[in-house]
């Protein structure tokens, strides 16, 4: 008999995955801050649980309690202040026509392939999503599959979250394969931060599915920060890029993140070092809990209009926001 060792074993992302910082006290001593400056704010937790690969947090700067990456995922006090404005579900997607599915733009679908995620950003839209009522099996994913071959007018498929690379590798080739087989299907994308938090999630199985499949791949990142593009990010990035597939990068506009002309324009410059081209800018979207990281339109716009006097044309994403039913991503002009 043959052993079949390798079905067993973990990959290398799936154990750090579990190593994950999830309680903010060892995080903070990680990072050596002062745990006692910030035990008002733990209480966030029960809003959104705290999630920070090890090797995310290795990326911050130790002692710094204003670090842009810290800032994104540690669990504040602000998120309890609730505001006109701001709602569970901004973008109402709550009730698809398919749990799991998103058809909004006539082309492309959209996958809510994996609910969780390897990495909880405090921004996130989707911190409400009732995720429970939209989880994927085979047996969904089997009627979504269903529905795109019925609906010739759709040639792209876009993979979403939670993070669809939380998926295992035998999972999205099975799923890349059942893709192949409709013959209106011409692009694969896949919207993840996985890669980022956590490079080692660029697996050779994962590249082999993508590169050997007829449908041209498109990974879209999500960096919203320079320091976010480390060595081992941009070893991963050219792997996928020497496989012919197509990075781009979509980033949050986020109050004392990434809110100046400069952090911005470092970030344009490092992702096409990196071989990634910036692609969307979203504003924030108004999900409740989320106010501290807001900025308004006009400070967004100025921001923008800095980017445009100092960035190549194609090194500038396009400002957008995310109007509920609209039937594109609404482009906001300066
Ligand atoms: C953003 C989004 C897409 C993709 O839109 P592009 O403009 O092609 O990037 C597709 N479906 C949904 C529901 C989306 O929110
Ligand atoms: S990785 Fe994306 S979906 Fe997941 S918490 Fe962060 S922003 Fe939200």
């Amino acid at each position: 008999m043959i052993h079949q060792a390798n079905l067993s074993v973990e990959s290398q992302w799936q154990k750090e995955l579990k190593q994950s910082y999830t309680k903010p006290k060892d995080l903070l001593n990680y990072l050596n801050l002062p745990v006692a400056d910030f035990e008002k704010d733990f209480e966030a937790r029960k809003l959104f649980n705290m999630r920070v690969p090890r090797y995310f947090a290795s990326l911050m700067e130790k002692g710094n309690p204003n670090d842009p990456l810290f800032l994104q995922v540690m669990p504040q006090i602000q998120e309890f202040i609730e505001k006109a404005g701001y709602e569970a579900d901004p973008l109402k997607e709550h009730d698809s026509e398919m749990p799991g599915l998103l058809h909004k733009y006539k082309s492309r679908v959209l996958i809510m392939f994996r609910t969780g995620c390897a990495v909880n950003c405090r921004y996130c839209f989707r911190r409400e999503f009732p995720y429970a009522d939209n989880a994927v099996n085979k047996e969904k994913l089997t009627q979504v599959l269903d529905y795109i071959s019925q609906n010739k007018q759709i040639n792209e498929v876009i993979l979403s979250g939670g993070d669809p690379l939380m998926a295992n590798d035998q999972a999205i080739a099975w799923f890349v394969e059942q893709c192949e087989s409709i013959s209106h299907l011409k692009r694969l994308r896949i919207h993840t931060r996985l890669p980022v938090v956590m490079p080692s999630r660029v697996t050779k199985e994962l590249i082999d599915s993508l590169q050997q499949s007829r449908l041209k791949a498109i990974v879209v990142l999500h960096i919203n920060h320079h320091k976010e593009i480390s060595e081992q990010l941009i070893l991963a990035c050219s792997k996928l890029n020497n496989a012919g597939i197509t990075l781009f990068n979509q980033a949050v506009l986020l109050k004392n993140i990434n809110d100046t002309v400069h952090t911005q324009v470092l970030l344009a410059e490092r992702l096409f070092d990196s071989g990634i081209l910036p692609y969307y800018l979203h504003l924030l979207d108004k999900v409740t809990g989320v106010t501290h990281f807001n900025l308004t339109e006009a400070e967004s716009k100025k921001i923008y209009e800095g980017m445009l006097a100092e960035l190549p044309g194609f090194l500038v994403p396009k400002l957008v926001r995310e109007v509920g039913g609209e039937s594109s991503k609404t482009p906001v002009l300066p």
